[in-house]
């Protein structure tokens, strides 16, 4: 019983640490029924990746750190995104597709794991798609959709809910007038804000972001990068990113791939600084792109 108290304090204590983060005035703004652990280490062992017979992921044995921006980084058609997508399961309609190994969240084996609980896997890692992607629906809907899927329904909640994560990624001022206006009338930029809302809305613990800034222009591209620089705080962020130099701008960590295989990681500036593999090097250089 005290064990069980303990945790439930621990879990409220982390709830209102993130809370504060963004609004120090916004009283409690998210449903305790999404408290987590927030030391839940994200891993993957030994992993490998067929799609049709064709080794795409060989061997891959990663951790991802906590709060920290994790960039995988490497050539076009490496297995970036397929490992990203592994992270949350996102790979399973694909034709021919077979895996082994372990991905792991805590002691959840996320390969094994049932649609049931993989549900409330997706919920602890969120993904911010490669292009803004609203529901087709108002924009407060947007951000309420997760939260009503998971059994919110509270109208008081919800609003706190929706203006609490619309002011974390800097929108609540600019749409707060127009909450029941269809979301495809937002801009590009707006629209991925809102998407990232919508993961947020949630809670999890970790944010996959798939090039998330490449459909953007660069004022709004700027802007959604600094969100996540904001964002790791609270959350562990994994971003696919084609782009070298974002890498170098935003990454603290950094998994370099390589025909399906994870050649070095590191921190950043260890690697980007000092690469102890040549391909790392050469890549860097810009001999292959
Ligand atoms: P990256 O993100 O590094 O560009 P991907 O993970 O998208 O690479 O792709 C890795 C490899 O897997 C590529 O050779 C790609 O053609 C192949 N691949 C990815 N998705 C599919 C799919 N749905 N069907 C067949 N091959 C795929």
């Amino acid at each position: 019983m005290n064990a069980l108290a303990t945790t439930l304090t621990n879990k409220l204590a982390s709830l209102t640490h993130r809370t504060f983060a963004y609004t120090q005035s916004e009283p409690f703004a998210v449903d305790s029924k999404f408290a987590h652990a927030s030391d839940v280490q994200l891993a993957t062992k030994d992993l490998n990746v067929y799609i049709n017979g064709a080794h795409i992921l060989k061997n891959v044995s990663v951790q991802i750190p906590k709060n920290k921006i994790t960039c995988i980084i490497g050539p076009s058609g490496c297995g970036k995104s397929t490992l990203l997508r592994t992270f949350n399961r996102l790979n399973d309609g694909v034709d021919g597709l077979k895996m082994d190994g372990e991905v792991t969240l805590g002691n959840d084996n996320i390969l094994t794991a049932n649609s049931g609980q993989l549900s409330e896997l997706r919920r602890n890692i969120g993904l911010v798609p490669q292009r803004p992607c609203p529901l087709p629906m108002n924009i407060y809907d947007n951000v309420a959709y997760g939260c009503r899927i998971h059994g919110i329904h509270n109208r008081k909640k919800l609003d706190a809910i929706v203006k609490h994560y619309l002011n974390a990624v800097g929108l609540w001022d600019e749409v707060k007038d127009r909450l029941k206006t269809p979301a495809a009338r937002m801009s590009g930029g707006q629209q991925q804000r809102l998407c990232l809302a919508r993961s947020l809305a949630v809670e999890p613990s970790y944010l996959l972001a798939d090039e998330s800034t490449s459909a953007l222009d660069p004022i709004s591209s700027k802007k959604v990068e600094q969100l996540f620089t904001e964002l790791k705080k609270d959350y562990s962020i994994v971003m696919v990113t084609h782009t070298l130099r974002q890498a170098l701008r935003i990454a603290d960590y950094v998994i370099f791939m390589y025909l399906g295989e994870v050649i070095e990681v590191g921190n950043a500036h260890d690697v980007f600084d000092n690469p102890q593999h040549e391909l790392t090097r050469r890549y860097l250089n810009g001999a292959f792109s």
